[in-house]
């Protein structure tokens, strides 16, 4: 339902047209606010949000991060980013030019406008971790120069000149920390190892599974992630973050497997490929901080999850 007029806020999201993005303009827009989508279409696409184009509280900007912006918003969702390794590796410098200066503009217009903040952090600022699970106030064990830092620093950058807007121009920041997150509209080319094995069943080919299977990953959906976003944009002042953001449930990939085959019901093997270089045998967060301060917690099954996400990856696949 539309807001009365005083309560409606207008909302900037930057990498709107994205995954996570176009899920949280849809829930933004359900809430009766008016949003300015900016978005370069670098991995997002129109196709995202072409159900909103009729509304008069949606905009879209064709626009990168790295140059300045200025317009009249009252709060800030920073989300413009590619996030997976084939993305970000593709264009490095792009990538970390995208973080940091794509974080300095929106940090000066939140400056600016005296708005509040938001930035879709990493657990990848963890890097290879030597704790499980990871915590906040764990620094992390990042290469400063390897292959996947332009990412990973660029996050950790973004995250310095969040904490010293706040400290130096009081600027009121909401810094999430995101893991593993899957669901409809996750590009279906992204190399993940959800969409990979979906459209693997979909196409009737068998699932490559990387070295035993036996390493785990925890993966929250997207209705559950969004849900932590809206609470921490909303929480008290002071709430700044980092919080952690994800599912702390771990399973196996040869589980996931399984439950791909189960629920698309293909009747394709699952074949072992090697491992990748520095492929972590766990990732978890420790969602403690986002429990107490927002009363957060992920809800969705991976079975109900999948079920979804393969629905969507069903309206992008030729019929089988
Ligand atoms: P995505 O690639 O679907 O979305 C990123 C969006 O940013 C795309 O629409 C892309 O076109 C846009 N973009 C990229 N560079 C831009 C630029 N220079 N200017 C303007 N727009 C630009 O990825 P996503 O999964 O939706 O990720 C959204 C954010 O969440 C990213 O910042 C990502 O780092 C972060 N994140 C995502 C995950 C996850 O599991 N999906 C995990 C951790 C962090
Ligand atoms: N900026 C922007 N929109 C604004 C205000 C600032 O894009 O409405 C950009 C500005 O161009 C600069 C960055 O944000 O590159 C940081 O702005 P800040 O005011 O902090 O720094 P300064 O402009 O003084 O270097
Ligand atoms: N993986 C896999 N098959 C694939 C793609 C990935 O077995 O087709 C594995 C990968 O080696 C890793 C896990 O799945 O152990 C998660 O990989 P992804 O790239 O999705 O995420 P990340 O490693 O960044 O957590």
């Amino acid at each position: 339902m539309p807001r009365l007029y005083e309560s409606r806020k207008r909302i900037l999201v930057t990498g709107g047209a994205g995954f996570l993005g176009s899920h949280l303009i849809d829930r933004l827009i359900a809430q009766g606010h008016e949003v300015i989508c900016a978005d370069n279409l670098f991995t997002g696409t129109k196709r995202n949000i072409e159900h909103l184009h009729a509304n008069p509280r949606f905009e879209f900007l064709r626009h990168d991060v790295c140059n300045p912006l200025k317009l009249e918003v009252d709060e800030i969702y920073n989300l413009a980013c590619p996030a997976s390794p084939v993305h970000y590796q593709y264009n490095p410098v792009l990538t970390t030019k995208t973080s940091v200066m794509g974080a300095m503009n929106m940090l000066g217009l939140a400056k600016r406008l005296r708005c509040r903040i938001f930035q879709a952090s990493t657990s990848e600022v963890y890097g290879d971790p030597e704790v499980h699970p990871q915590r906040e106030d764990y620094w992390g064990h990042v290469n400063p120069i390897g292959t996947r830092a332009c990412y990973d620093e660029g996050k950790r950058c973004a995250e310095t000149l969040f904490f010293d807007y706040h400290r130096q121009h009081g600027v009121e920041i909401r810094v999430a920390r995101i893991f593993n997150t899957y669901g409809p509209r996750m590009h279906p080319r992204d190399g993940r190892v959800v969409s990979n094995f979906i459209t693997q069943a979909l196409a009737g080919e068998d699932l490559t599974v990387y070295g035993d299977g036996a390493q785990t990953r925890s993966f929250c959906y997207v209705d559950d992630l969004i849900d932590g976003f809206l609470r921490l944009m909303e929480a008290p002042s002071g709430v700044t973050g980092p919080v952690n953001l994800g599912n702390p449930h771990e399973f196996t990939m040869m589980e996931l497997s399984s439950q791909v085959l189960k629920l698309t019901g293909a009747s394709v093997k699952v074949i072992h490929q090697p491992l990748p270089a520095d492929d972590p045998r766990q990732r978890r967060p420790d969602i403690s901080l986002a429990r107490e301060t927002l009363g957060w917690e992920p809800k969705v099954e991976l079975a109900e999850g999948l079920a979804n996400t393969i629905a969507y990856f069903r309206t992008l696949s030729p019929p089988h």
